[in-house]
């Protein structure tokens, strides 16, 4: 060997304990299918919140309309809308955002999925969220799913400290320093699950194995089927057992 570059990509593991060490989980559309409304709620709270925040550049935001056209250019930019409106000079309480935008949930997750559970548990790998979505709300939805206690952290917008997400870098690489110690996790050791394209070519780029869910999110990011080729599996709606088909050395 000339040199210590390793090309872990789609390499199969000779590791008795399977090809993967930890599976790494966003949340929204992911744990649950984005078709219960709940992140089109979230949406709409977003433009309703910058409809009645008050002060400073938000006095110029009268309608939804308006809110919408003003959001479009800031999230394009910022992948995270609290942090462009903070980033575009918007003045308001991130705490108090988080909770108008992010409340109801259990309108719409309005019970315990054993499926999911069922599916988690037969997993052996640790199991980690990596969500852009503030923990407070995160640990909210996990409990409503009945998944809570098959998760070993919830890394969200408090972790990353607001001023870094998904799908950036450096967001990554705080995810893979919080990882870690006790025993080093290399990114070829990950299963990432995702319903965003571009968080999960992130993570493809590191050189995880990827997991891409089908959702709506795929019609707004004007993807097409051929683009997922990429990915190592695709699974309808939400994660679940249909993983052991496509899939199966989740298992190993
Ligand atoms: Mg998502």
């Amino acid at each position: 060997m000339s040199n210590n570059v390793n090309n872990h990509t789609d390499q199969p593991s000779s590791s008795s304990s399977g090809p993967f060490d930890l599976l790494l989980f966003d949340l929204d559309g992911t744990l649950y299918d984005h078709a219960c409304g709940y992140e089109d709620h979230i949406h709409a709270n977003i433009f309703k919140f910058m409809v009645e925040a008050k002060g400073g550049k938000f006095d110029a935001i009268h309608s939804i309309e308006q809110a919408q056209q003003v959001w479009t250019p800031i999230f394009a930019k910022y992948n995270l809308t609290k942090r462009g409106l903070m980033g575009e000079g918007y003045e308001f309480d991130g705490t108090a955002y988080d909770t108008f935008i992010r409340k109801g949930a259990a309108q719409f997750i309005q019970q315990p999925d054993p499926e999911l559970r069922s599916f988690l548990q037969s997993l052996p790998q640790r199991k980690i969220i990596f969500t852009n979505a503030p923990e407070t709300s995160a640990h909210e939805i996990l409990q409503l799913l009945g998944v809570a206690d098959q998760f070993e952290a919830v890394l969200g917008s408090d972790f990353m400290g607001n001023d870094v997400c998904k799908p950036e870098r450096a967001a990554f690489d705080k995810v893979l320093e919080f990882l870690q110690p006790p025993v080093v996790v290399p990114p070829h050791r990950i299963c990432y699950f995702e319903d965003s394209f571009k968080n999960l070519l992130a993570g493809k780029e590191l050189g995880m194995a990827t997991v891409f869910v089908t959702s709506a999110t795929l019609h707004k990011e004007g993807r097409t089927q051929e683009d997922l080729a990429q990915f190592d599996a695709v699974v309808e709606r939400k994660v679940g057992a249909s993983l052991r088909e496509s899939m199966p050395r989740l298992w190993n």
